[in-house]
């Protein structure tokens, strides 16, 4: 067996894919054999490493360097240079990274910075492809506990509960309270569903985790099924998500054969399994009721609440619908305990949370902080700052269904109870960064124009709503709009808060009332200080 001195790390994504990752991956291979470092310099296909925009990306340990934008031609002065000699090819590039100080000083820059990843604290160290790495770096290990130790679905549940786990998908539901509700409904057939359709612009950590560690996710849903008492579970993938949709199918296969799905995970007579359903990609069905509803094979239209998906889910079913990052939290709450997840993140918010952090930032990407982070520190000390040296403006936080957050607010911590004291949510966990120069009316029409398209049309508050809205923010774009228009604007997006049946058109009113409150005087301007037109 060999012992090598030197790993590289190639972060395989759909973004690293598209900038030929494997054309890099099959030189360095080559150029390995051919300089006899074979023994030495073992190559190892990884997840993310979470930066974005910066093409191929090599990671070699132990030195822990980042080589960004690799092409095919970069790959002989790679190996020739820092494998051989030792010596990083000053060419080359490491993306904004200081490299002054030696190889150690990159630690504590931008997206390399020291995190505390949970959810991801794997995904770049193996191969999600292999289930063997996955087993050798403890996958798994909290499924062989649950059995060993002979938990019982309760104290599952009440481990859970008692680490505080909230749901990530943007409202924050105790994810324990959750499968406590599933268990005790009544049902012949429970079910859990893993809610990975991930349609928030400007979102993609779901593709990552999927991405980078799919093992984890089956795990996660192996430990609810036994929990709930579901025998059957459904990972609910955007269409869009290539490579995510390939790895998860390769990892449950894997997983069945290692008899960590089926009728009887791993010997103890325990029945689970797995399937994938493909979504078509509408908006809508990240609404849990539309997202069964088109598990179900009919149109992806919300259902009426209550009841709700923990009494009458999957086929009228009880049944525990999770986000990706929620379930990822799990078989490290299992292994560690409740007290070890409570000492991250605040008293009422424990963990961590993923943010992906874009706009008019020097470094897109994604990060894992604790909850409670401050947004000045995502931006400024993770994100770079604001790209090109021009001055913060506001930031969108959460998506299309968030609030513009405005300088004033750069401190607020990034967690449900103080994001709620300060009118804002956490939504995604998208960060979208905006400089001086935007024009906060032209973002609320882009946003707009986005839930004009993605209503599903079955209620009118939302169906005629959200084109209304669309058409007065239109005209404030071109000149023709009254000031008149702006509170007709907040009057419309409260309305539809209060009438409209599911948070699409709920949700509005965030992105519409934010804007208009802290940037008035922008669509006062837009508006050309007229009273009526
Ligand atoms: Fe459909 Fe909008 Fe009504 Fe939701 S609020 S059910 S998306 S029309």
């Amino acid at each position: 067996m060999s012992i090598y001195r030197t790993h590289i790390l190639v972060p395989v994504d759909e973004g690293t894919v598209q900038a030929g990752v494997f054309e890099v991956k099959r030189r360095l291979e080559q150029k390995i054999t051919e300089q006899g470092l074979g023994n030495e310099v073992k190559v190892v296909e990884s997840g993310t490493v979470g930066i974005v925009g910066k093409g191929v990306i090599l990671v070699v340990y132990p030195e822990r360097m980042y080589y960004t934008n690799v092409r095919p031609g970069d790959v002989s002065l790679i190996v020739e240079e820092h494998l051989l000699k030792g010596r990083i090819p000053p060419t080359l590039k490491y993306a904004s990274l200081d490299i002054q100080g030696g190889l150690k000083s990159l630690h504590n820059t931008g997206l390399t910075r020291e995190q505390k990843r949970v959810v991801l604290d794997k995904s770049w160290k193996m191969s999600p492809e292999d289930i063997r790495e996955v087993l050798a770096t403890g996958g798994y290990k909290a499924v062989e506990k649950i059995f060993t130790e002979k938990m019982t679905p309760e104290a599952v549940i009440d481990l859970i509960k008692q680490s505080g786990l909230r749901g990530r998908g943007g409202a924050g539901f105790p994810t324990g309270l959750k499968w406590e509700a599933t268990r005790k409904a009544a049902g012949d057939q429970k079910y859990i569903i893993c809610n990975a359709d991930e349609g928030e612009p400007g979102t993609f950590k779901d593709r990552l985790i999927l991405e980078g560690d799919p093992h984890k996710l089956i795990e996660a849903m192996v430990i609810g099924g036994y929990a709930i008492g579901a025998t059957k579970g459904y990972i609910y993938v955007r269409g869009e998500y290539g490579l995510s949709i390939q790895r998860m199918q390769q990892a449950i296969d894997q997983a069945r054969e290692y008899s960590l799905l089926g009728p009887s995970v791993l010997e103890t007579g325990f029945a689970f399994d797995l399937q994938i359903k493909i979504g078509a990609g509408a908006y809508i069905c990240g609404d849990e009721t539309a997202l069964i509803e088109s598990l179900e094979g009919k149109r992806g239209n919300p259902r009426i609440k209550p009841p709700y998906p923990v009494t009458n889910g999957l086929w009228q079913m009880p049944t525990a619908v999770n986000n990706v990052e929620t379930l990822a939290n799990i078989p490290e709450i299992v292994n560690r305990g409740a007290a070890w997840f409570r000492t991250m993140g605040t008293d009422k918010c424990s963990g961590t949370k993923v943010f992906t952090i874009l706009g008019h930032v020097e470094q897109p990407g994604l990060i894992e902080v604790e909850m409670g982070t401050p947004l000045r520190e995502i931006i400024f000390a993770y994100g770079g700052g604001v790209a090109g040296g021009k001055k913060f403006k506001a930031a969108l936080l959460g998506g299309a269904s968030g609030v513009f957050l405005p300088e004033k607010l750069l401190d607020v911590h990034m967690d449900f109870e103080s994001l709620k004291e300060n009118k804002a949510v956490l939504g995604s966990g998208a960060v979208l960064v905006m400089n001086e120069a935007t024009s906060i009316p032209d973002m609320l029409f882009s946003i707009l124009k986005f839930y004009a398209h993605e209503t599903c049309g079955q209620c009118a508050p939302c169906r005629i709503g959200t084109h209304q809205l669309l058409q007065l923010a239109w005209k404030l774009r071109e000149g023709q709009g009254r000031v008149e228009d702006i509170d007709t604007m907040l009057n419309l997006a409260e309305t539809m808060q209060r009438t409209s049946l599911c948070p699409l058109g709920q949700s509005v009113v965030a992105p519409v009332k934010s804007a208009i409150d802290n940037f008035r005087d922008e669509f006062e301007r837009a508006a050309g200080h007229s009273e009526i037109s």
